[in-house]
Formats: C-alpha cells, structure tokens, sequence
C-alpha cells in the first residue's frame, strides 16, 4: 500500500491520507444537482473526483466511493413546477419534480460512461432520505442548535465557536448577519442559514413536525453521509464554490449533532473556464459534453485534457488545447499499438545509446506513482511517462526490443490507463465502446424509443456484437 497525500482546504497544508480504518477510504463526493445536463466544469469536478478514487485503488486500498444526486433544490422545483397550475396536488408536484430528475440523471449517467468516470459504490438520491434530515435537524433543534421560524429550522451559528474554520473566515471582523432563507449567500456576515424549508405555495412538500416543507440544501449532504458512512468521514470532496457555504455549512450540522470531528480531509477541485471567462449561458461559453460530441470530439479527448491538468490549478479550456490533448493521446496510443505489435519498425527518436527497458520502466513507474501520490500531480506523472516513450522510441530505432522488454512496457502502460483510462488495449477499448452503447440503449427502451434502440442494437452489431437480453433485465454480450 502507498501512502498518499493531499492538499487538505482544513488546514491548508498537504496532509497524508490515513484513513480511520486502515485499508479502507471513505468518501463523499458532492454530486450534480440533476435539473439539466452537466455543463463542462461540472464535469471537470466529477473527473477530478474519479483521479482521486483511481489513485486511492490503485495505491491498494479500499475504497467506498458516494456521490450524492441533488434531486429537490430551489433550481429544480423552479423548472419542475413551471408548467403546473396552482391547483395542482402534492403527489403532481413530487411526480413532475421526480420525471425531471430523472431524465437529467439518465443523461448523467451517459456522460459518466462515456468519460470513464467510474460509477460510485453509493449514489443515494436526496430525495430518498427526507426522514433522515427530519431526524438530524429534530438533533440540532434538541441540542440548541437549531430554531424554528414560521415553520422554517435555521441553525444557530453563533453556538458554534469552530464555525467558519474550513473557509477560515475572520469571525470576528464579521457582522452578525440574519437568518437567510436562500441556500447559496456570501461570506460577509455570519448568517444563520436555513436547515428546513417551510411550505411555500406552487411548491412540492413532505410532513414534519414543524408543519409541511422541504430540506434546505446543505442538510442533504450532511444526513446522506451520516447514513451511510456513520461518524467518521475520511474524504469529503467538491468544487472549490463549495466550501463556503456549502461545506462549511455540512460541518456544522453534522459536527453539531455528533459534538465531535467529522471529516479528515476537505479536497476541493478548481474551476473550468472557457477561454479565460467564467461560464456562463448568456456569455454563448456554456458547453455540455453533447456540444462537444456535436463537434466531433471524443469525450475521452476531454478527459484526457482535464486529467492532464493539476486538478488545483484552474483549467482554461480551450479548442486548441483539445486539439494538443488529442496529439498527445495519438502519442501514448501510437506508442502502445507499437509496443504491442512485435514487427512494427522503432519509433523516429534520434538515437541514444543502448538503455535497459526494464531500468527505464521501473524509473518512470516510481516517477509516475511517485507524483500521483503527492497531491495528485497529473502533469508530473505524464512527463514520467512521455520521457519513458522518447527514451524507447529512440532506442526501439536501432535496436529491437525483446517481447519479455515490450510487455514489461506494457504493464506499465496498462497501470497508468487504470488512472487515465484513455489508452486502452483495443479489445478494452471495444468493451467501453459496447458498453456505452448498452447503456443508450437502455435509456432509449426506458423512454419507449423503440426505432432509436433498434438502431443502436444494429450499430453494435456492425462492431461484430450480439447482444442478449436477459429475463432480469440485464443485458450480456459475445463477439461473433
Ligand atoms: P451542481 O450540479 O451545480 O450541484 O455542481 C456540481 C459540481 O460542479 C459541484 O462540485 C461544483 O462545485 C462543480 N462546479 C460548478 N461549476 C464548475 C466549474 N466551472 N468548474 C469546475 N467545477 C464546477
Ligand atoms: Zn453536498
């Protein structure tokens, strides 16, 4: 097992990872919030948060991974409800807000695919754990902490002396704000926010002993993790716009009820931008992974672009940084294809003199593991590995290089794809090709687009597949 340290947004300082369990890391990733498609920064975090559980796996230890789905927030119940007259029912109301999240969620679930974000161990729903918020704001209220306000729960801020201490705001230099009802605020005065939501007309509600509403948004957080994780949390991850108040917010309701330290380690990703500006839908910068699809662009492109990136250094996003992400990929793959064909002729290096494969392999896997483990330092892992191809290349001119040499090659090859996942053996690349078409063909059958699935099960077959649909649903493949 390595060990591995990680910027730590608590204490400022990169911190080594040591689990409260040894061997096992647990963590929670905040999830989208499932009311339109993904835009590409959005992605950028859920990429980072998939470099992070790549890297604990493969550093052997186990992991259980949670991204939450925000399933009822302002925005949601905004867009769900748009179309409802104000007579409608509780039961319309939860219906319209449950048919959008879940196509939104289908949807998501195809950008994870078709980014090899690797689905999470746990992906609880909010909406899925009313009870639980109910009971862990029912805490907060019996210890003080919390207060009702027509029908609305805020948790007192001022009882709590840490409050602020993830943001590192300087509370006394503050004003004493009020209680805010909005879950997103700045940081310029200490303001009691919202835990529960008193019923609103035009809204969807649940029960509860403070009379009909709804979560706030951060409890949400707070009560899933609590649930399925207990007492201690190893990682809590998200974007950077989450630490205050987002973030600071959880501490407090769950360090509240729990009257001790919640979270190990805060890691906070940095933000996309697009060609240097913040993105926005009205700036015409606002881009889904379909935009880029529409463009041409293999979504495995993008991943590369972003995982080639530090994932604390803001990424400015560009069509001409796609286009170097797709000729450094051409590299790595070209390589790969070379070293797995034994006749092809060497690579076009100028020549060095003689090296040792297995000296070079064993110098770039400590080089590469070596940067992965100190706060997950893509750019200095891939420099380890594009040395070791300019090394090869130049050597593999002159001199052929023994199958025992190339494979060693290639076992290193394949343990950094476990991280980037964008050079994979071809059959592998098959299998991640079928299976995203499996999974559009799920969704197209879910939503009775029968032409459109029958088209996608002729596409598979072009790839030389047959697919076999099962009784319990699932579907399993064979080459013909
Ligand atoms: P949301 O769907 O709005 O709840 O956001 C999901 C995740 O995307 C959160 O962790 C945000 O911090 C993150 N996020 C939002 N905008 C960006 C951006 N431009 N770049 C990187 N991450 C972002
Ligand atoms: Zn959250």
């Amino acid at each position: 097992m390595r060990s591995i340290f990680l910027f730590n947004t608590l204490t400022r300082s990169i911190d080594q990872v040591i689990p409260n369990e040894p061997g096992v890391v647990k963590v929670y990733n905040c999830g989208p919030t499932i009311y339109n498609f993904a835009h590409i920064g959005n992605l950028r975090t859920f990429l980072f948060q998939d470099l992070l559980r790549r890297t604990l796996l493969a550093c052997g230890y186990d992991v259980v991974f949670c991204m939450n789905l925000t399933d009822v927030e302002d925005k949601i119940i905004r867009d769900s409800q748009a179309d409802l007259p104000q007579s409608a029912d509780n039961e319309t109301r939860l219906g319209a807000m449950r048919a959008l999240t879940d196509k939104y969620e289908k949807h998501f679930l195809e950008d994870m695919t078709a980014l090899g974000i690797q689905m999470p161990t746990h992906m609880p729903r909010a909406t899925d754990y009313i009870p639980q918020m109910i009971r862990l704001v029912e805490g907060l209220e019996s210890k003080g902490l919390a207060y009702e306000r027509d029908g609305s729960v805020y948790f007192r801020v001022s009882e709590l002396p840490d409050y602020g201490s993830l943001a590192h705001l300087d509370r006394e230099g503050m004003k004493q704000g009020s209680s805010v009802d909005s879950d997103e605020y700045d940081r310029d005065s200490l303001n009691d926010f919202v835990l529960w939501k008193g019923y609103k007309p035009g809204e969807p509600w649940w029960e509860s002993k403070w009379g009909n509403g709804r979560p706030g948004w951060h409890i949400e957080c707070s009560a899933m993790s609590l649930d399925l994780f207990g007492e201690y949390l190893d990682i809590h991850t998200g974007g950077i716009d989450l630490v205050f108040p987002h973030h600071e917010n959880e501490i407090a309701q769950s360090e509240g009820l729990l009257g001790h330290k919640w979270v190990n380690h805060w890691v906070h990703g940095e933000f996309l931008l697009v060609e240097g500006e913040k993105m926005s839908k009205s700036l015409g910068n606002f881009y889904t992974l379909r935009d880029l699809r529409e463009k041409g662009i293999d979504p495995i492109v993008f991943r590369y672009a972003i995982q080639s990136n530090h994932y604390r250094k803001a990424y400015n996003f560009t069509f001409d940084g796609l286009s170097a992400a797709e000729a450094s990929l051409k590299r790595i793959r070209g390589f790969r294809r070379r070293m797995e064909d034994q006749s092809a002729p060497g690579g076009g290096g100028e020549f060095k003199e003689s090296i040792d494969p297995y000296i070079r392999v064993e110098k770039a896997r400590q080089e590469f593991w070596d940067a992965l483990c100190d706060d997950l330092n893509t750019p200095e892992a891939l420099a380890a590995l594009f040395t070791l191809i300019t090394d090869i290349n130049a050597q593999d001119d002159r001199i052929l290089l023994l199958p025992d040499e190339r494979s060693a090659i290639l076992d290193f090859l394949d343990e950094t794809d476990s991280i980037f996942a964008a050079w994979p053996h071809e059959s592998r690349s098959l299998d991640q090709e079928v299976k995203e078409l499996i999974t559009a063909r799920k969704i197209a059958k879910a939503n009775k687009e029968w032409a459109e699935a029958d088209k996608i099960r002729e596409k598979i077959k072009d790839l030389g597949i047959v697919l076999e649909d099962r009784k319990d649903g699932s579907v399993s493949w064979h080459k013909i």
